[in-house]
């Protein structure tokens, strides 16, 4: 049931590389469970956004941008209820990242806890790309360009959103009301820890599980993950809290109650690692394995990928002149009309 036609719902990825399990209890879920309770919901491929830290490698952009898409229609986004779009094709959004510039300081910027974060783990200290510190500038014209107010995002993006809010404000105290606030939307893992226990899974960390990734794949990275240090012989007694095992079971595994008493197995000793870790992919196969074919089939179609992008994008295009008209009488600079 369509249950609101003001509501607008904006989502993306950056084109970075493949999808992974992170995404899917983090945002994708939630994107296609919103896509059947709103009208109005867009995807964007966020190839802008992935060049802020790729500029020298454009091909690996390009490439992903592709593969995103696939990921997302392979878990069930329907582009008859998402329009989805390409950052790039959209030249309004950087028009409305120039204007908002204007209203956010550098500080500020260098205070965002996302971008401080990033920063620290991508190493750019001082020669961060001027671009990338201002990543959620642009960010806020992906949201407000469409009028979208309802986004779906890990709990990582939440500085981000915060940032946007605060332009919301300046902009309309500014130039009179012209955007509404934005509204985060959490799912119920906002975080997935990443395979190597790291605070989250990032398809640039190489902590990953695919959503494509191999039966062999998903068997070798759960061998690797770590459990518990000190328990060594299956009888010694073991710790959960912080057994990332254990922290996926929990997220993934249907069956709580069986889970439940396995901690407490663990727990009192004579449960062994490798047993707890076949279960594991056991739970993600029947995850994964659905996704990975519903992949493989839609991979063969490259023409109806392109197609979905054309056509979503035109149609973004015409929101997208409509808002910067508005943007551009507010702001004073529609000189001819
Ligand atoms: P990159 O490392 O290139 O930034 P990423 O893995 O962080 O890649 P993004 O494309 O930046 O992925 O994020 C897309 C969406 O998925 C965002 O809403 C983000 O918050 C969410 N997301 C990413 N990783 C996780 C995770 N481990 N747990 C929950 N949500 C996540
Ligand atoms: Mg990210």
């Amino acid at each position: 049931m369509k249950t609101s036609n003001e509501n607008i719902v904006l989502t993306g990825d950056r084109p970075t590389g493949k999808l992974h399990l992170g995404h899917f209890v983090g945002s994708i879920q939630n994107r296609i469970a919103l896509q059947n309770q709103y009208d109005q919901c867009f995807y964007m491929v966020a190839d802008i956004q992935a060049l802020t830290d790729n500029a020298d490698n454009p091909e690996k952009v390009r490439n992903n941008a592709f593969e995103v898409v696939l990921d997302n229609l392979a878990v069930g986004l329907d582009p008859e209820k998402t329009t989805c779009f390409i950052q790039s094709q959209i030249s309004e959004i950087a028009e409305l990242t120039v204007l908002f510039l204007n209203l956010v300081t550098l500080a500020r910027l260098r205070r965002n806890p996302t971008v401080k974060d990033e920063m620290k783990q991508k190493g750019f200290g001082e020669n961060v790309p001027a671009g990338f510190l201002v990543y959620p500038v642009s960010q806020a014209a992906d949201i407000l360009f469409c009028n979208s107010n309802i986004i779906p995002v890990g709990e990582d993006q939440l500085p981000v959103i915060e940032q946007a809010n605060e332009i919301v404000v300046k902009f309309n105290s500014i130039y009179g009301e012209t955007f509404r606030k934005i509204q985060p939307m959490i799912s119920a893992t906002p975080r997935l820890i990443g395979i190597d226990g790291n605070a989250k899974m990032g398809k640039s960390l190489g902590n990953a599980i695919y959503l494509d990734d191999p039966k062999e794949d998903v068997e070798k990275k759960v061998m690797m993950m770590y459990t518990d240090p000190k328990h060594i012989h299956k009888s010694d007694p073991g710790n959960v809290k912080g057994n990332v095992v254990f922290t996926y079971l929990d997220i993934f595994d249907p069956n709580k109650d069986e889970v439940k008493t396995l901690k407490k197995q663990y727990e009192a000793g004579g449960l062994g690692d490798v047993e707890i870790k076949k279960r594991l992919v056991g739970v993600l196969e029947e995850v994964i394995s659905p996704i990975r074919d519903r992949r493989r089939e839609l991979a063969k179609k490259p023409k109806l990928i392109e197609e979905i992008l054309f056509e979503g994008t035109k149609k973004t295009r015409q929101v997208a002149k409509e808002t910067m008209g508005k943007v551009r009488r507010q702001i004073k600079i529609d000189y001819f009309g």
